[in-house]
């Protein structure tokens, strides 16, 4: 796989990493990650993608943008407010990095369709704020043996973990909590999703590149508030049903 002359000035700072450098910049190119939910975690996320050069990415998302997603969901803008997500964000990505292979599915996922919507994938990225949806993304991920980042916020904190077979996210939560939260009710601050979203897509970039050690089997926690963050092994849970 070659890269144009455009391609090289555009990947320039990655070509000069030791880390990535061109053969890194070629499985980027070669890969296809995965992003269920095109939201707080998922937009930023979609945004650095594109930018570095993932050759291709498949966006799972069967809703339309909001105006209350523009606070933090920057990869829409104002006139995309109506549209599905999946179709403005394509645009805004094509856009950003024509390189880019953009895959649409506008569809809901769930345990009939998960195994079919990340099949081909490389490293899925989930950004979702519901615990079904995390559960049937987890299993599917385990089941394919496709490495899972998962990236979670809300308020003033976030946190983001890589899940390769065992431990598994389920590991990490066996049940939906009963005080689970969403963004919609207790609210969230934009930037956070920068920044939880652009670690998910560093994560991924090291997956795919091989460069340094991923989050594999931890869980680095953010707390936007205080300034801090703190990183947690997550113990492979002996019962877990999905990688027990
Ligand atoms: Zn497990």
């Amino acid at each position: 796989m070659s890269f144009s002359d455009d391609e090289i000035e555009r990947y320039a700072r990655h070509l000069v990493l030791a880390e990535i450098g061109g053969p890194g910049q070629q499985r980027l190119k070669a890969a296809r990650v995965g992003l269920i939910g095109l939201g707080g975690v998922g937009a930023p996320a979609a945004l650095y993608l594109a930018a570095a050069g993932a050759g291709t990415l498949r966006l799972i998302d069967d809703d339309t943008v909001a105006l209350s997603n523009l606070q933090r969901q920057i990869v829409f803008e104002t006139p995309d407010v109506g549209r599905p997500k999946v179709e403005a964000g394509a645009r805004a990505l094509t856009a950003l990095n024509p390189h880019v292979v953009i895959e649409g599915a506008a569809e809901r996922l769930d345990a009939t369709n998960a195994a079919r919507l990340i099949e081909g994938c490389d490293v899925v990225i989930d950004g979702t704020d519901d615990f079904a949806t995390r559960f049937v993304v987890n299993a599917a991920s385990v089941a394919a043996g496709i490495p899972l980042v998962s990236g979670a916020l809300g308020r003033w904190s976030g946190q983001v973990g890589v899940f390769a077979g065992r431990p598994c996210y389920r590991c990490l939560v066996a049940e939906t909590p009963p005080d689970a939260e969403t963004c919609a009710r207790v609210g969230v601050v934009g930037a956070l999703a920068g920044v939880v979203g652009a670690m998910t897509a560093l994560e991924a970039i090291k997956l795919i590149t091989g460069a340094g050690e991923a989050l594999t089997g931890r869980l680095l926690l953010y707390d936007g508030l205080a300034g801090t963050a703190r990183t947690a092994r997550v113990t492979a849970d002996p019962a877990c049903p999905v990688c027990g």
